[in-house]
């Protein structure tokens, strides 16, 4: 990687597209392992604790067909993730902040929040009539699984993820923050359609600012509610907070273990 970052690169349309190649390459294989193995960590998880189901009557057999989709999504997220992270490497954006002890938890948190208010608003406008026929596909599963994360159409991903191509052109966040931010977003975009809520706690309802899995399960079951991502801030503020959500993500903090007593 620092050969990329290398200034006194011949930067011939060649010797660039040989550069953002191998980035892409290195970027793509990182997705791939990501979603490998935390698909099978869930899917380990979910086995040992049946009880932690959040659409109990419900069962999605799609794994299969939402996988077929993965390869495109994963496609189109690494040529995203590299384009913005190779246009900061090569000096085109602003000029990002050095990493320290307070430039890369402050512009990590800034880019947290600017990017769940990217995703909502995006998420706002696929449901609008032109463009639902881009997000239909990721709907067909009324029941998520971890593997539901990557079953979008081409457009769909390209309109979540060109945040990433642009953000270093307005944000001087140093390129460690970005590659640990897109590692959570990768994680928790497959946590949050787990199926099973495993990780219920207070922070995630009301008077707090986070959301759950069971918060985007709602989306799916629920389909006009919980647009958000990480936090359910501008849900609760637009008013399109399923009405239960609160209710029902604290019923699984008192969940106890099939064969608990
Ligand atoms: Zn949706
Ligand atoms: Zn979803």
């Amino acid at each position: 990687m620092m050969a990329i970052m290398n200034p006194g690169d011949a930067d011939s349309w060649l010797a660039l597209a040989k550069q953002f190649l191998s980035l892409f390459g290195v970027v793509l294989a990182a997705l791939v392992i990501v979603l490998v193995s935390v698909g099978l960590v869930f899917e380990f998880l979910n086995a040992r604790h049946p009880e932690r189901k959040i659409q109990k009557g419900r069962t999605n057999k799609r794994k299969w067909k939402e996988l077929y989709r993965a390869p495109g999504s994963l496609v189109i997220i690494a040529l995203c993730f590299s384009g913005g992270l190779f246009a900061q490497m090569k000096g085109w954006t602003i000029t990002p902040f050095e990493l320290n002890w307070w430039t890369g938890p402050l512009f990590l948190a800034v880019s947290v929040l600017l990017y769940d208010t990217w995703f909502y608003w995006i998420h706002r406008m696929l449901h609008c009539k032109p463009f639902y026929r881009f997000h239909a596909l990721h709907h067909k599963s009324l029941a998520p699984t971890v593997w539901s994360n990557h079953h979008e159409s081409l457009p769909e991903a390209f309109f979540n993820q060109a945040y990433y191509l642009i953000i270093p052109f307005f944000l001087p966040i140093p390129w460690q923050m970005l590659v640990l931010q897109k590692l959570y977003d990768q994680v928790s975009g497959m946590l949050g359609h787990a199926g099973f809520e495993h990780f219920a706690s207070p922070a995630g309802r009301t008077p707090f600012p986070l959301a759950s899995t069971v918060f985007h399960d709602q989306h799916h079951s629920h389909f006009a509610y919980n647009f958000g991502h990480t936090f359910s801030i501008w849900d609760r503020m637009l008013g399109t907070l399923y009405p239960k959500y609160d209710e029902t993500l604290e019923g699984f903090e008192h969940t106890k273990p099939d064969n608990a007593q």
